[in-house]
C-alpha cells in the first residue's frame, strides 16, 4: 500500500517584517502574539499585564490606543517595561482617530513597534484615504511597520456596497458570504497598495483579514495568500469563550498553518471576568507545538484512562508533571537549551503504556490499578527502572527532573 504522509506544505514565501526586533514572515518561525484588555491609560495595570503575557511567551503584545490619555501613557509603559527587563515589542491598536493620536503624541508613535490600522474605520467617506495615508506617513517618519487589519465586523461599508452592487445584491438585507469574503480581501489589498504608493515598503506591511466563522476564515486567508506575498497575521476574531474558542481557533489556524499560510498568530479568547489573559498565549503555543512548527515546553502525553483503570494515580501524576514543567521552565530554558523539545509520557496501563512510553524521551506506564503498584519507566526507548510502592509519583518526578538536568 502506498504510504501517505501528510506533512505540512512548505511555508508560503512572504516578505519578512521586523517588528521591534521580532521578524514576522520571510521564513521566520511563526510568531505568537497577544493583546491586553486593560485600559492603556492605567499604566500600572497595563505594565503588569504586558509583563504577564510576555513571561507566558507572547513575542509581541498589542495594546489599545483609543484616546489621548492612552497615547500619553504608551511611552511610560515602554519605560516601565524596560526597567523590568522586558523588551517585548508593543503594537498600538488604532481605530477612528489613530492619525490624530500619532500626530499629537510623537513619543507614543516612537515607543510603539508597530501600528495596527483598521481600514474599515480609519475615517469616513472622503477623509478615509487621507487619514489612512496620514498614519502610513507617520509610520514612514518613525520607521515603523504597520498591520493593515481588516475585520469582518468593521468592514469598509462603501467597498461592500460597491461589491454588492456589482453582484446585483443591493436589495438583500445581508451580503452573501462570497461577497463579504471578497470585500475583506479587497479591503486589505487596496489598503496595502495605497500604503505602498505612499512610500511604505513591503517589508513594513503585515496583513490580516479576520472573521469569526471557521470556514470563512480558511477561505479568506487561502485566497488572500494566493493574491499577495505580504506577511500574514492569522487570527479568528471573536473566537468565543472556553473550549469553543480554543477548538474553533485550533481548527481554523491548524488547517491554514498546515497549508503554509500564516506568519504570526493570535488566539482571541474571551476570558472569564477577571480570568487569566495568558491562556491565549498558551493555546497559541500549543497549536504551534502540537503541529510540530515550534517547540516551547516539553509535551506531556497522557492517556485518557478507561474502564481498565481503577486508580487515578496516572491522572494525578500527569497533572503534577505538567505543572512541575510549567513552574520550572523559565529556569530550565536558560539552563538547559533544547529542553523544550523533550517529550514525557504518563500512561494508565499496559495496553498502550509501554509502547507510548518508549516513544517519549521519558515515560512511565502505571499499573492501572491501585492494588499492583509497580510501574516501568523508559528513557529514550529503554526500560531503566520499575518503580514500586506508595511513592511512585514522587520518584518519577525526581527521575524527570534528573533526566532534564542530565
Ligand atoms: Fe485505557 Fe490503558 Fe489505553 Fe490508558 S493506556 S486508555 S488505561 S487501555
Amino acid at each position: 500500500m502506498e504510504d501517505i504522509i501528510a506533512d505540512p506544505l512548505p511555508r508560503r514565501a512572504t516578505v519578512g517584517v521586523n517588528v521591534g526586533g521580532v521578524v514576522v514572515g520571510g521564513g521566520a518561525p511563526v510568531v505568537v502574539q497577544s493583546m491586553t484588555n486593560t485600559d492603556t491609560a492605567d499604566v500600572d495595570a497595563t505594565v503588569a499585564q504586558v509583563a504577564q503575557l510576555a513571561k507566558a511567551g507572547s513575542e509581541i503584545v498589542r495594546i489599545t490606543v483609543d484616546r489621548p490619555e492612552s497615547a500619553a501613557a504608551v511611552p511610560r509603559i515602554r519605560e516601565r517595561l524596560e526597567l523590568l527587563g522586558i523588551d517585548v515589542p508593543l503594537v498600538g491598536d488604532f481605530h477612528y482617530i489613530g492619525h490624530k493620536l500619532l500626530a499629537d503624541f510623537p513619543d507614543c508613535a516612537a515607543a510603539l513597534a508597530k501600528y495596527r490600522i483598521n481600514p474599515g474605520n480609519v475615517g469616513f467617506k472622503d477623509k478615509k484615504d487621507r487619514q489612512f495615508i496620514d498614519i502610513v506617513e507617520m509610520a514612514i517618519r518613525h520607521d515603523k511597520p504597520v498591520r493593515i487589519g481588516v475585520n469582518w465586523g468593521s468592514l469598509d461599508q462603501e467597498l461592500l456596497t460597491r461589491l454588492m452592487d456589482a453582484n446585483n445584491a443591493l436589495a438583500s438585507p445581508r451580503p452573501a458570504r462570497s461577497v463579504m469574503r471578497e470585500a475583506i480581501i479587497q479591503s486589505a489589498l487596496h489598503s496595502a497598495a495605497l500604503a505602498e504608493e505612499t512610500g511604505l515598503g513591503r517589508e513594513r506591511i503585515i496583513l490580516s483579514a479576520k472573521v469569526s466563522n471557521v470556514q470563512d476564515l480558511i477561505a479568506v486567508y487561502r485566497d488572500l495568500s494566493r493574491r499577495t506575498d505580504h506577511a500574514i497575521h492569522l487570527g479568528l476574531t471573536e473566537a468565543g469563550m472556553g473550549s469553543k474558542g480554543i477548538v474553533a481557533s485550533a481548527a481554523a489556524m491548524g488547517i491554514l498553518l498546515q497549508e503554509g499560510i500564516g506568519d504570526t498568530i493570535r488566539v482571541s479568547l474571551t476570558p472569564e471576568p477577571g480570568g487569566d489573559r495568558t491562556r491565549e498565549v498558551q493555546v497559541a503555543q500549543e497549536i504551534l507545538q502540537t503541529m510540530g512548527f515550534r517547540q516551547f515546553i516539553p509535551i506531556v502525553a497522557a492517556c485518557p484512562g478507561c474502564g481498565r483503570t481503577t486508580s487515578t494515580l496516572f491522572q494525578e501524576l500527569a497533572e503534577t508533571i505538567q505543572s512541575d514543567i510549567r513552574t520550572n521552565m523559565p529556569v530550565w530554558r536558560e539552563r538547559y537549551p533544547g529542553v523544550e523539545a523533550l517529550s514525557v509520557a504518563v500512561m494508565g496501563c499496559i495496553v498502550n503504556g509501554p509502547g507510548e512510553s518508549k516513544h517519549a524521551d521519558i515515560g512511565i506506564s502505571l499499573p492501572g490499578t491501585a492494588e499492583v503498584p509497580s510501574a516501568p519507566v523508559y528513557i529514550e526507548g529503554q526500560k531503566v527502572a520499575t518503580l514500586r510502592g506508595a511513592h511512585i509519583a514522587q520518584e518519577f518526578q525526581t527521575m524527570v527532573a534528573d533526566y532534564i538536568e542530565r
